[in-house]
């Protein structure tokens, strides 16, 4: 098995060794276009939009500062083209997009509570450990041994945005519908592996709106708790076959209707008009 390295982790290349939150959960959602991904036969796009900026982009952006000085400033070098305009008197200065991500850099730089949670931890530690059998790897974004927590961030649309889960016909946050108790169930267990220590996980959230919103959350409500041995009992139910679908022991499922699906699709069949589904 390849050594994990900040330069390696996410390669696809490491990958085929380890299992991650990301790849659970894209298996989760489609077999085929995972199994195509990982074996470079397509790449997801990730698309700009002129509001929000690449989602991807938006992220490492405001990550990559907290991270250290020099992170924000290799990241800012590496995606200069993305971040900056090229012409007319904005050009070499940053689109509005990204200027909105120094805002949101801002909303949590002077938030108190943020300032001791998530900065004093070490950032980006790379964990390891094994489920069941299966490898699996995970990047922290700030972790706090000593005091006994693990920090993650992330830039959302709205905080408070609902979204729909057809499974359980109900509204649910941005957590549930992301799938974030199962990352900090996981983080939970690889940092316990790792360590030794069963750590408290903890998420800062901060909005993309014009006036960004930011919130400190726990996952100490014993719902929140079921959801993430729910969680993790879901990984143990599943990643055999994912790693099966991996080897080319089993045939992976094909959701029939994401962007890998669709570019594939060949019609076979009729479907009674009475029958087509809706989500
Ligand atoms: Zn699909």
């Amino acid at each position: 098995m390849i050594e994990l390295t900040p330069e390696n982790y996410y390669s696809l290349e490491t990958d085929w060794d380890y299992m991650s939150n990301t790849q659970f959960k894209n298996f989760q959602k489609c077999e085929a276009k995972e199994l195509a991904r990982l074996k470079g036969e397509w790449e997801p796009e990730t698309k700009s939009s002129s509001t929000n900026g690449n989602p991807l982009i938006m992220g490492n952006f405001v990550h990559s500062y907290f991270e250290s000085k020099e992170s924000h400033e290799a990241f800012i070098e590496a995606n200069k083209a993305e971040l900056t305009s090229s012409r007319g008197k904005t050009a070499g200065k940053l689109k509005a997009p990204y200027k909105k991500a120094e805002t949101m850099i801002k909303t949590l730089e002077d938030d108190e509570l943020f300032d001791y949670f998530y900065k004093p931890g070490e950032k980006e530690s790379i964990v390891t450990g094994e489920i069941d059998g299966v490898a699996w790897k995970g990047k922290l974004d700030s972790m706090s041994l000593d005091k006994g927590y693990v920090c993650d961030l992330k830039t959302v649309d709205d905080i408070h945005k609902r979204h729909y889960n057809p499974e359980e016909r109900r509204w649910v946050s941005f957590v549930e519908d992301y799938g974030y108790h199962m990352q900090m169930a996981l983080y939970q267990e690889l940092v316990r592996q790792t360590y030794g220590k069963v750590l408290t996980p903890l998420m800062f959230a901060v909005s993309k709106q014009d006036v960004p919103d930011k919130i400190a959350i726990d996952f100490e409500k014993e719902d929140d708790k079921q959801l993430m041995r729910e969680a993790m009992d879901k990984i143990k139910a599943n990643q055999q076959h994912y790693r099966k679908v991996m080897m080319g022991e089993e045939e992976p499922k094909a959701c029939g209707h994401c962007e890998y699906c669709r570019r594939i699709k060949k019609l076979s069949k009729f479907t009674h008009a009475i029958d087509i589904e809706v989500f």
